[in-house]
């Protein structure tokens, strides 16, 4: 079923009973060409380009709680391509690219909204490695500009240019960069897929890999046993224990991440904007409510709720920005397990067992990430080959003494 005004329209005045579900629930059949573990925006996203750009067939995705239930539906929802290294700029901006044209390519309303980022500058340095950064983006046909203090006051009369501890003196702005509605991605991508014959398959856990010399065969489930040729893992925090069962160990670290909302405000806040002496960012989500973040908890673990001294750095963090964010009322909070690998950049590579693919390590970005990860992965998975804006993503890059330290903080996922 296509949606369309006119749809809505003869829906509304026929009773609302033309409506069907939006995937459907299928059981698993006992064999597959590609299985898809963890039904995120990564696992979804790559279902549906594997089956739409790549003509695959007969594939599933197999998730262990509902859709949406992880960290796709977690998140601030904040989408950029403002990255400097080489082996990021590209593979970010290929994403970037798809979002844009991610509504009518599956004809679902994920309310895409390019409203632009505003990182803020504090220091002399700091213009200095912003304008570096600009370049490197415009290099690879991204958008940035440097505003000056002035531009900034215009934009966003509300934060504290007379007293700050930090004070602004400038930001690097990308107009293209913005908000996605989070779980509208996953229920997108989700019926997109379906439609293209995918089987969704919730409430079934992988338990293990069916490994024969050296060769994947399949998984074990709660639902049984399923034989693929393929199999894909794409469980973001829960990378370490899945891959664990295959008998690998990763270069990664689960953290929890917190996210924040307050109760509906007028609109006041124009894009999104971070802080550059501290770590916090904002935006507001188009029924009011300031959507806020900032550092991971800082300790290992995998429980999906943070602890309270989070809550106060990253409300500081709010506060030595935009005092006026005091005065508003948090409503919501809550966490989400984060796959940090040890650079802070993502793998999208085969493992050394045949037939067993693993994507992950996607830190606290992934979700800007989800149309490209779902793209590039999808090409591994068809042609045995790396995309080449996902070249970079490796296994082994540590070992190749090839890391891609975006923030230039070394092995220190917690600081990444
Ligand atoms: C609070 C917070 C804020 C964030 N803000 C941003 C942001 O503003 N911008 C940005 O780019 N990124 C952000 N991120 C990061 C981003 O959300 C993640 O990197 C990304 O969503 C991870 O990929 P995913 O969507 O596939 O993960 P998930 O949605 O977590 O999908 C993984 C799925 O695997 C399933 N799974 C796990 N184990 C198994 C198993 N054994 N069998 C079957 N299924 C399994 C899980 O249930 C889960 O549904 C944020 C994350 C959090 C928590």
């Amino acid at each position: 079923m296509r949606y369309s005004a006119l749809k809505i329209l003869k829906e509304g005045l026929t009773g609302n009973k033309g409506w069907k579900p939006v995937w459907r629930e299928p059981d698993p059949k006992p064999e597959y060409d590609v299985i898809i573990v963890g039904g995120g925006g990564h696992g979804l996203s790559t279902a549906y380009y594997l089956a739409k750009e790549f003509r695959g067939k007969n594939i599933a995705v197999l998730e262990k709680g509902w859709l949406g239930s992880g960290n796709i539906g977690r998140n601030t929802t904040i989408i950029r391509s403002n990255y400097l290294l080489e082996g990021n700029q590209p593979f970010y901006e290929l994403s970037l690219k798809l979002w844009e044209g991610l509504e009518q390519d599956f004809n679902y309303n994920a309310m895409v909204s390019q409203r632009g980022i505003l990182n803020l500058i504090h220091s002399d340095p700091q213009r200095d490695a912003f304008v570096r950064r600009g370049n490197a983006m415009r290099l690879s046909g991204a958008d940035a500009e440097i505003f000056g203090r002035e531009e900034i006051q215009k934009m966003c009369p509300f934060l504290d240019y007379e007293n700050a501890r930090f004070p602004i003196q400038g930001a690097i702005w990308q107009p293209r960069g913005g908000t996605v509605r989070h779980d509208a991605v996953a229920w997108g991508y989700a019926r997109g897929a379906d439609a293209l014959g995918v089987d969704i398959i919730q409430n079934c856990e992988v338990t293990g890999f069916q490994i024969e010399n050296g060769v994947c065969k399949g998984v074990e489930t709660s639902k049984g046993a399923i034989r693929a040729k393929k199999v894909a893992v794409c469980v973001a925090g829960s990378s370490s224990r899945v891959m664990e069962k295959a008998g690998m160990r990763l270069p990664i670290e689960s953290h929890v991440l917190q996210a924040f909302v307050t109760e509906g405000l007028k609109p006041v806040i124009p894009g999104v904007i971070t802080f550059g002496a501290g770590h916090f960012y904002v935006s507001q989500s188009d029924k009011g409510g300031l959507v806020f973040g900032g550092d991971i908890d800082g300790y290992n673990t995998y429980a999906q709720r943070g602890n309270l001294p989070v809550v106060e750095d990253v409300c500081e963090g709010g506060m030595a920005i935009m005092p006026m964010i005091g005065r508003a009322r948090l409503l919501r909070m809550w966490g989400g397990i984060m796959d940090m690998s040890m650079d802070g950049s993502p793998f999208i590579d085969k493992t050394h067992i045949d037939g067993l693919y693993f994507n992950g390590g996607w830190c606290y970005g992934g979700f800007k990430a989800t149309p490209a990860s779902g793209y590039c992965y999808a090409h591994l998975l068809a042609t045995d080959t790396p995309h080449k804006t996902a070249e970079a993503y490796r296994l082994d890059r540590f070992r190749r003494g090839a890391p891609i330290d975006e923030k230039g903080q070394g092995a220190q996922p917690n600081l990444h």
